[in-house]
């Protein structure tokens, strides 16, 4: 007999909905968490991220009102107000996870877990180390930032610290040129920092649709944003307050700042799973079967820690899935065809399907390619130089729509419903047939000719 049916390591978004549902299915469920509960998303992810980006649109949409009639005014910042509101509704969500949990009799322990044998858990806090046991047990320890090795990355940054920070700097150096760095550079232009973009790459965004990155690199730089591509760093050094950036060309760049966004590494290391023989990646991705099941079999993993598409609603869909296979007898997997994507750059990027290239490789000449670039209704009174461009991707031999990509405003807002109509298999005459929405920008989806 153990103590849990079901025993958790990760308060995120995954282990979160994992623990809940199977509780909800009758197990017993403890759930570890050495931080607060949350994960990435709630405490220095996606939610506090779009509270920044909401909060740094507004110098664009300042000067947008005077074309509108307001007179221009004198709008001053102060972070330290932006950031305490921010901690406030953290706090406030994660009472609310815990609240769930609670309601649910998932019983939350904040410790440091680790596995020592397929059955027992060591919990460590500051009161010092016991231990549990349990039949099954998940693994859902997300990811960290992870960074190239090269001299001086020490003086570097992550997103997780802009979410502490004491005051902006006056100029920043964002490094990579993935969600995060696109992202976090549109922050903080938009926060009247100033910022630049290095990336060693070709262009932006690798993976998504080539004319979607290629606009959207068009558009930051618009807004003031240094993008380089084709640039990377080989040293950082300190020098007073400034660091230097020794760049790959030979050149140099002083900043305020560097933040790295070089993408993220699975937390698998040193919680016992290596020496139970849990297979993993080089990377220390864990590997899982479509059940979530890893080699061991009362080990499960899910989320960001089994690589993948490192985004919160797959993380959710594989708790759940998961938790109603072990717990209520109805084997469940994650369809992950046709997942949408927002990515929140300004302007933002809304995406599911195939790109264009990723379309033309599969579907050769029967593809069919619908574009419309227009500027925004708000944009002209407002005297904006921004626009926008929608495509959608047509495989031409069933006109089944592969693929629909957006950026402009409010593109995360329409690209779900699209979504809903990719997930079911929607043609472009059903698309034809759709009846517009008028005046808006959505309107361009049912449009194009
Ligand atoms: P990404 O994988 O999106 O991007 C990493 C970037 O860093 C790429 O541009 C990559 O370049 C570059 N890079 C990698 N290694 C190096 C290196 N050694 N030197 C220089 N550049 C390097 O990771 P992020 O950190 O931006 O984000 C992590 C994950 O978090 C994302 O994959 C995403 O799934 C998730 N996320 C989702 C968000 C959303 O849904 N809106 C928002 C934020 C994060 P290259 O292309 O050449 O490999």
């Amino acid at each position: 007999m153990y103590d849990y049916d079901f025993f958790v390591i990760g308060a995120g978004s995954g282990g979160v909905r994992a623990s809940r549902m199977a509780a909800t299915y009758g197990a017993k469920v403890g759930l570890a968490e050495d931080y607060r509960v949350g994960g990435t998303c709630v405490i220095r992810g996606c939610v506090p991220k779009k509270l920044f980006v909401y909060a740094s649109e507004y110098s664009a949409h300042f000067r947008d009102a005077v074309g509108f009639g307001w007179s221009e005014g004198n709008h001053d910042f102060d972070w330290k107000t932006l950031k305490a509101n921010k901690d406030k509704e953290i706090d406030r969500l994660e009472g609310l996870y815990g609240k769930n949990l609670d309601n649910h009799k998932v019983e939350i322990i904040k410790a440091r877990a680790k596995l020592l044998d397929k059955h027992t858990i060591e919990l460590t806090d500051e009161g010092g180390s016991r231990t549990v046991t349990a039949d099954k047990i998940l693994i859902a320890t997300g990811a960290w930032p992870s960074y190239p090795d090269i001299p001086g990355i020490e003086y570097a940054i992550s997103s997780n610290e802009v979410f502490e920070f004491d005051e902006l700097p006056k100029k920043i150096t964002v490094v990579g040129g993935g969600y995060i760095a696109v992202e976090m550079a549109g922050i903080f232009n938009g926060l009247g920092v100033e910022t630049a973009l290095l990336y060693r790459g070709e262009e932006i965004l690798r993976g998504f649709d080539l004319e979607i990155r290629t606009k959207l690199r068009d558009e930051m730089v618009k807004k003031g944003i240094d993008v380089r591509i084709h640039h990377d760093v080989d040293e950082i050094l300190k020098n007073g307050d400034k660091y230097i950036l020794r760049l790959s060309d030979g050149n140099e760049m002083a900043t305020d700042c560097v933040l790295y966004a070089t993408g993220r590494q699975a937390n698998s290391r040193n919680i016992g799973l290596e020496e139970l023989g849990v297979e993993m990646k080089e990377n220390g991705d864990i590997i899982v079967d479509d059940y979530y099941r890893t080699n061991v079999d009362n080990i499960f993993a899910v989320g960001d820690v089994t690589g993948g598409m490192q985004l919160t609603p797959i993380a959710i869909k594989e708790g759940a899935a998961l938790a109603a296979t072990q717990f209520n007898n109805k084997p469940t997997f994650v369809n992950y065809d046709n997942i949408p994507t927002a990515i929140f750059s300004q302007p933002p990027i809304g995406t599911v399907g195939l790109s264009e290239e990723e379309a033309r490789e599969k579907y050769g000449d029967d593809l069919k390619v619908y574009r419309s670039e227009y500027k925004s209704m708000k944009f002209t009174l407002a005297g904006r130089d921004e626009r926008s461009l929608i495509k959608l991707l047509v495989d031409g031999e069933t006109d089944k729509v592969v693929g629909a990509h957006m950026i402009g405003p409010d593109s995360a807002e329409i690209i779900q419903g699209i979504a809903i109509a990719l997930k079911v298999g929607a043609t472009k005459a059903q698309f034809d047939d759709t009846v517009a929405v008028h005046p808006s920008s959505a309107e361009e989806f049912v449009l194009m000719k």
